[in-house]
């Protein structure tokens, strides 16, 4: 079944453009205006939206505290991986106190499967000493006090503003980063600078769900090496068009994810 986004079916849209040879030159000299590119990105927010009505955090948590916890753990981790050590470790140290008051060999052991486990524990046992002697051992709710805890910067305190907190904020990981550059979003490499340019584009209510979008579509479907750009649901509105396979059965293979029946039933197939 062909399904419609707008006039034109996505189907129709992706073979009409695996006729055209991407120039990649010409990405740099096409002409957009500030108007244009602020709706192409609109549009294309809009349009993942539909690919992943459903895209959350995909790190599991119950407080802020939690969320604060398993966003430490995610640093070159997988959030599959911390999801799979966090609620053990959730059960044990259920406050900021327990984190602070912690016998470190032994959370060492409890965090250790998610890499990089000694750093972690020093990291989450001055978190917990710092909201305990700052904070009545909640998390504080702005940008500007979660970037003086330890072992929060940014990006962290962007996830906890805006999923445990409701407060709109983008996050800026590996994955969102490298797709608004294929997109001729921006062409920032600083995650801050990435940050704002992106703010700019999109409406504020929509930061957090938007990050969630991206970093959905990065996972799934445009992977860093090799893209599935022929079942994309932004073939239409990408630069990047043709940087992986524009065959929709080849690109099919390529898209990972629970997602998959319905992304390739957006896509025609
Ligand atoms: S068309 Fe290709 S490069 Fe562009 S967003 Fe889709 S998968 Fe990524």
């Amino acid at each position: 079944m062909t399904v419609n986004l707008g006039k034109v079916s996505l189907r129709s849209q992706i073979s009409t453009l695996s006729e055209v040879t991407v120039d990649k030159d010409s990405r740099a000299s096409r002409s957009e205006t500030r108007t244009g590119l602020v709706r192409r990105a609109r549009r294309m927010n809009r349009t993942l939206a539909q690919a992943f009505p459903d895209a959350h955090c995909e790190l599991d948590f119950t407080t802020p505290l939690e969320l604060a916890v398993a966003t430490v753990l995610s640093a070159q981790c997988t959030d599959v991986r911390v999801n799979l050590t966090t609620p053990a470790l959730f059960a044990r140290y259920p406050t900021a106190l327990d984190y602070a008051q912690a016998d470190r060999a032994e959370l060492e052991e409890f965090i250790r499967p998610t890499g990089f486990y000694r750093n972690k524990a020093t990291s989450l046992i001055k978190l917990g000493q710092a909201l305990v002697e700052s904070y009545d051992g909640e998390l504080p709710a702005t940008m500007d006090e979660l970037v003086h805890l330890p072992g929060v910067g940014r990006k962290t305190a962007n996830v906890i503003l805006g999923n445990a907190f409701g407060v709109p904020g983008i996050t800026v990981d590996t994955h969102f980063g490298r797709l608004v550059r294929r997109w001729d979003w921006t062409r920032e490499e600083d995650p801050v600078k990435v940050e704002h340019a992106v703010g700019e584009l999109i409406e504020r209510k929509e930061w957090t769900l938007l990050s969630h979008r991206v970093i959905f579509h990065g996972r799934r479907v445009c992977h860093s090496r090799k893209p599935a750009c022929g079942v994309c649901v932004l073939a239409k509105d990408c630069p990047s068009f043709g940087l992986g396979p524009t065959d929709p059965m080849e690109a099919a293979a390529l898209v990972k994810g629970p997602e998959t029946e319905h992304l390739l039933a957006l896509a025609g197939l």
